[in-house]
């Protein structure tokens, strides 16, 4: 690490941990695991650092420990379990995994094959054993027994936008380029709207910069394409926002839509990243009616400052106003319902498909005609 990237937060557990290496030998001869997209998301991010300090798929006190009271068997803090489902043990001490291709990524070091209790984790992880919850429903499908185990990943998948890849090492190497210290990140699966980009500006008044992380890993069919959010982003930052002030960069996460506890996950991603500070709006990372409107933001009171290191920033639902003429929050404007621009998210893509803009207030009219442009030829 250079003199410069010390005046960064450090990553979780103190270092950057990258499990990346060279091709095996005798890696032909390797029985071979097939990991879904989500794992593979997992896999990549172990390679990367930003699963700091894991070093592979978790063990049974690991995963015991995070599912239980959110914490690994070393006592460091971590929110969801980095588990590697599987049918049956493996034979050998050593496999390959594989991508659905069957192309081979990396190698496993076995050191546990253990059964686990889905509902359980379920209910600890997720706050819900319904099976209709994307992420509860992808766990009940996955494979009985969790692999355990350090990788070491010698391919990396193809990066779906080039620009847009930037590891921890990356982002933290940019940051201390240009003298950034504190650094917020803002993590996001739709379009930036005003309301978004208000937020992400009243962060950046604070500090030196911005990360915005839009999540380019696996999603609900329903979520924005991300061609088109990330398109969206581009036309964004480069009319609004000032480039030596923002960076924007895809997070490989895929969701797992798990409401607050994936705040804290995604806010100690951020901070291996190099962020530090990260915008924790309302319902963080939920999905329907599973949570509360602040229990991503409440959950941070279950740890210590120094547990985390990283400080979320939270924020209310904003708006524009049209007695304030400008976007505000509840906390800020004492102006009624009728004084603000709100559109539905339904009245929003009701608009969209009919190829019109939403009032400029709502939407800014680049982000609209890409949408517009979506929705044309879906
Ligand atoms: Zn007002």
């Amino acid at each position: 690490m250079s003199v410069a990237t010390d005046q960064l937060i450090r990553p979780h557990g103190g270092v950057l941990v990258q499990r990346t290496g060279a091709r095996p030998d005798d890696l032909d001869s390797l029985e071979a695991i097939v990991l879904t997209s989500r794992e593979l998301s997992d896999l990549d991010m172990l390679a990367s650092g930003a699963l700091s300090p894991l070093t592979g798929f978790m063990g049974p006190e690991d995963y015991e420990g995070v599912v239980e009271s959110m914490r690994l068997a070393n006592g460091l803090r971590w929110a969801l379990p980095v588990c590697l489902a599987v049918a049956e043990a493996p034979r050998g001490d050593r496999v390959a995994l594989a991508d659905e291709s069957g192309r081979r990524l990396a190698v496993l070091d076995v050191e546990d094959v253990y059964s686990y209790d889905k509902e359980r984790e379920a209910e600890q992880c997720f706050r819900t054993t319904d099976a209709e919850h994307p992420g509860v429903a992808r766990l009940y499908e996955q494979h009985g027994s969790y692999l355990a185990g350090p990788v070491t990943v010698f391919e990396r998948p193809e990066p779906g936008f080039t620009e847009l890849h930037k590891d921890p090492a990356d982002t933290r190497a940019l940051f201390a380029e240009r003298g950034w210290k504190r650094v917020v990140g803002f993590q996001t699966r739709n379009p930036i709207h005003r309301a978004h980009e208000y937020l992400t500006k009243c962060a950046l008044e604070t500090v030196d910069g911005l990360l915005i992380h839009p999540l380019v890993g696996a999603t609900k069919s329903d979520d924005v394409p991300v061609e088109v959010r990330v398109e969206a982003y581009r036309v964004l930052t480069e009319g609004y926002y000032p480039a030596d002030r923002v960076v924007v960069s895809a997070f490989p996460a895929a969701m797992r839509y798990a409401g607050p506890r994936e705040a804290i996950w995604h806010a100690i991603c951020r901070k291996n990243y190099g962020c530090s500070h990260f915008i924790v709006g309302r319902d963080h990372a939920g999905v329907g009616s599973y949570y509360g409107t602040y229990d991503a933001q409440l959950i941070f009171d279950e740890f210590e400052p120094h547990e985390l290191d990283i400080e979320p920033m939270f924020f209310e639902h904003s708006f524009w106003c049209k007695v304030c003429g400008q976007m505000a929050t509840a906390k800020t404007c004492p102006h009624g319902g009728d004084d603000h621009v709100f559109l539905s998210g339904t009245k929003v893509r009701e608009l969209l498909t009919e190829g019109k803009l939403p009032p400029e207030e709502f939407t800014r009219p680049e982000v609209a005609e890409i949408l517009i442009e979506a929705y044309r030829t879906a």
